[in-house]
C-alpha cells in the first residue's frame, strides 16, 4: 500500500488511500453520515483487499456499489481539497454529491445498456471447435512498465 505523507484530515502518519477513504476520521464521519441520510452503510473492508471486497456482492451488495465508489471519490475530493488548504468541506455536501452523481451514472448506464441503443455489442460464441481470441496491450513509457492480456473463448465461453 502506497503511503504518502501525514495525513490532512487527522495528523495521521498514515495517508495510504486505504486511510483516506476508510478509516480516516473525516471519512469516517462521511461513512457514518452516508448511512444515515441514505441508508448506504460501507461494509467492513479489509486493509490488504478492500478494492476487491467492493466488488464482491456477498460483501457490497450490487445497489450500494455505485453509490459507494461515488462515496469514496466524494471522501477523496475533499481530502484532496483540505490538502491545498481548503479548510470549509461540507460533508452534507459531499454525501448529496456523491448520491446524485451515483444516480446520473446508474440512469446513464440503464440508458445505454437499453434495447433502444445502436451501440450496444453483445458477445456471441464461436461455433463449436474455434476459439475466439481477443488481446490488449499497454505500455506506460515513463515506468517502462507494460501488461498484456489474452482472452481464448470456446462455444461455451
Ligand atoms: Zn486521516
Amino acid at each position: 500500500m502506497e503511503t504518502q505523507g501525514t495525513c490532512p484530515d487527522c495528523g495521521d502518519a498514515d495517508e495510504s488511500v486505504y486511510h483516506a477513504l476508510i478509516s480516516c476520521t473525516f471519512a469516517s464521519m462521511f461513512w457514518q453520515c452516508f448511512n444515515e441520510l441514505y441508508n448506504i452503510k460501507l461494509p467492513k473492508l479489509h486493509p490488504a483487499t478492500w478494492c476487491y471486497d467492493l466488488l464482491d456482492n456477498l460483501i457490497c451488495p450490487v445497489a450500494n456499489c455505485g453509490p459507494i465508489l461515488c462515496g469514496m471519490r466524494a471522501v477523496w475530493t475533499a481530502h484532496d481539497e483540505r490538502r491545498h488548504g481548503e479548510r470549509n468541506v461540507n460533508l452534507l455536501q459531499a454525501c448529496r454529491w456523491a448520491k446524485e452523481i451515483s444516480y446520473d451514472l446508474i440512469a446513464s448506464g440503464e440508458y445505454i445498456s437499453g434495447k433502444d441503443c445502436p451501440q450496444v455489442m453483445k458477445w456471441n460464441s464461436p461455433p463449436a471447435s474455434v476459439v475466439k481470441v481477443n488481446v490488449d496491450a499497454a505500455f506506460h513509457e515513463e515506468r517502462q512498465q507494460g501488461a498484456i492480456g489474452v482472452i481464448i473463448q470456446n462455444e461455451k465461453g
